[in-house]
């Protein structure tokens, strides 16, 4: 599966120890935030250096099975989330973590809450431990009650449809064809960007060609670059990194519209250089 990029960037807040306690995702797939939340669990706990999937230490196994004592995850008891089953939770975190170094609750359906149980989670992020981490997950961060929502740093998760995206090798290569001209050769993009649109490629294909793009830098995020190609040419802060994340996206949100390419490729470059 491919990791949602919201979650990639709380890999690195978490990196740079600028972590929140209480994290409310908002997601239109609430299983795929959960397995991803369970990656990022993994990623902050486990004693090697994570590389999913991690194959060297029994914490990471017993996170993949939901036996870790010191992660709960919290389903409503029928139409609710109870009040006794947050007591369960505040008990049950109110010693240390022995195994791992975070206790770490995931509440499914957070929109469920009603008001006692509400009551009880507020008093539990009011009184933060330190090695206390929380996500809430919900399809609509609306019908979370605002006591607990302006409590929790947000994070939107979209996932789309197409789980598995598959991408031609003509589009593959000219994307990393592209990125070294960006990144390493820098002259001429505008020049370069014409071969590109000599391509004639399809809509479709841009939209390919920039999410191979995203995937690259959002790789140099987590430390796993991919291109070999590219490997020893590079070197970009992690600002810099962020920045090109955002520009990626931005394009790939206007290729969705009808725009005229040769305008959208010439901005791209530009704003690279800025
Ligand atoms: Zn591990």
């Amino acid at each position: 599966m491919i990791k949602n990029e919201s979650i990639q960037v709380l890999e690195k807040k978490f990196n740079e120890n600028r972590l929140a306690h209480v994290f409310l995702i908002e997601t239109n797939d609430k299983q795929s935030a959960l397995k991803d939340v369970l990656e990022f669990c993994k990623l902050v706990n486990c004693p090697e250096n994570y590389l999913s999937p991690c194959t060297k230490c029994n914490l990471c196994h017993l996170i993949e099975n939901d036996s870790l004592p010191s992660l709960k995850i919290i389903y409503p008891d029928g139409q609710a989330i109870k009040k006794s089953q947050m007591e369960e939770l505040k008990s049950d975190f109110a010693s240390i973590p022995y195994l791992s170094k975070y206790n770490i609750y995931i509440i499914q359906d957070a929109e469920k809450f009603n008001a006692s149980s509400a009551n009880t989670m507020l008093k539990f992020i009011e009184e933060p431990e330190k090695n206390i981490i929380g996500f809430l997950i919900t399809n609509n961060k609306e019908n979370v009650i605002n006591t607990i929502k302006s409590r929790c740093e947000i994070i939107k998760a979209n996932y789309s449809e197409k789980v598995e995206c598959f991408i031609d090798e003509k589009v593959q290569n000219l994307a990393e064809e592209y990125l070294y001209k960006l990144e390493v050769e820098k002259e001429e993009l505008i020049v370069y960007n014409k071969d590109i649109l000599d391509e004639k490629l399809e809509k479709e294909e841009y939209i390919q060609l920039f999410q191979t793009l995203l995937d690259f830098y959002l790789s140099l995020l987590n430390g796993k670059r991919k291109f070999v190609k590219l490997k020893d040419n590079l070197q970009l802060n992690q600002e810099t990194i962020l920045q090109r994340v955002y520009l990626v996206n931005e394009v790939i949100e206007r290729l969705n519209y009808n725009v005229n390419m040769n305008l959208l490729l010439d901005y791209f470059v530009l704003s690279l250089e800025d």
